[in-house]
């Protein structure tokens, strides 16, 4: 079969690799999409300090199930399916308290040899907890699954309300569906900022109540405009950016809660007055990655139509 091999940063190549071989547990799924991820371009441009070459990246993959070991039970040949790139393993430190992004043996198994190839094997504990029907969508847009999986996790940790208002920095993909996600979870007044104006017009498009370019416009004046004064409930920095971050910090209420959703580069460092955090109350959140659970309800937003991608898929 072929595959996509990451030789190195900006070396990557079409290369011929035996198909792989299941046991009496995996199953074996033809690719039929695969996302590509910011993480999958960070690479292939500049290298990754826990992904090593030689390596077939890709791991949004929706496909199509043709083998399936003598003891899997539940699926059939034919079968249109996502694949979730990790599962928890269910019993670490972590696991046992619902965290389970921070599984200590997260990434143990995960779809060999990766999302750019034409086979994938799914391994015994994804094909238990990561293997997801789709019936009947296309697989373009299955495979979205996992990042949408991510801004579900992102929302949780947010603790986003019923009528918060949100302001969400950075209007790419992410953002995309941050801001839907935002509106269906009932946020009043959904924000998007972000330096191009033609992502502000696809946001707007999607359901943002307002926009802003930070080139253009005082952002923090626009959101206290909008807020009574205060500044937004909930925002989101979906950007990689140390600015990004004192945007936000600029835009959030007192008691509201900044939510670092993005990878920032190695080495990022940034100033924050210990006093905005103690009289202010504003809160400092991370997510990374997803668990079970936000996969399968972002499975099932996406088998109800909920979420447009028609935007995002070039
Ligand atoms: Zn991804
Ligand atoms: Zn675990």
């Amino acid at each position: 079969m072929r595959c996509l091999v990451y030789r190195g940063p900006m070396d990557v190549k079409i290369e011929e690799c035996p198909r792989p071989e299941i046991s009496s547990n995996e199953a074996l799924v033809k690719v039929l999409a695969c996302g590509l991820c910011t993480t999958d371009v960070k690479t292939i441009m500049k290298g990754h300090r826990y992904i090593k070459p030689p390596c077939v990246l890709g791991h949004e993959i929706a496909g199509e199930i043709v083998e399936l070991g003598e003891n899997v039970k539940g699926f059939r040949e034919g079968e249109r399916v996502v694949v979730a790139p990790y599962v928890p393993c269910g019993s670490c430190y972590y696991c046992l308290r619902d965290q389970h992004s921070l599984c200590k043996r997260l990434f143990e198994q995960f779809p060999r040899p990766g999302g750019f190839a034409e086979f994938v094997v799914v391994p015994e504990r994804i094909l238990r907890k990561g293997l997801l029907k789709m019936e009947g969508i296309p697989p373009e847009e299955a495979c979205l699954t996992e990042p949408l999986a991510c801004c579900l996790h992102g929302m949780k940790n947010l603790d986003l309300k019923p009528l918060d208002t949100i302001l969400i920095i950075g209007s790419g993909p992410m953002g995309l569906m941050l801001l839907q996600v935002a509106k269906l979870f009932g946020a009043s007044i959904v924000m998007v900022s972000d330096l191009l104006d033609e992502r502000l017009e696809v946001a707007s498009e999607l359901g943002a109540d307002f926009t802003f370019n930070p080139s253009k416009e005082e952002v923090p004046e626009r959101v206290r405009a909008l807020t009574d004064g205060r500044g937004a409930d909930k925002v989101v920095v979906a950007v990689g950016s140390p600015r990004a971050i004192s945007q936000g910090m600029s835009c959030v209420r007192k008691g509201g809660t900044v939510l670092l959703f993005g990878g920032f580069p190695p080495g990022t460092v940034i100033e924050i007055d210990p006093n905005f955090l103690h009289y202010d109350e504003v809160n400092f959140v991370g997510s990374f990655g997803f668990s079970p659970l936000d996969f399968s309800s972002a499975a099932l937003l996406i088998k109800r139509r909920k979420i447009r991608f028609e935007k995002m898929i070039s």
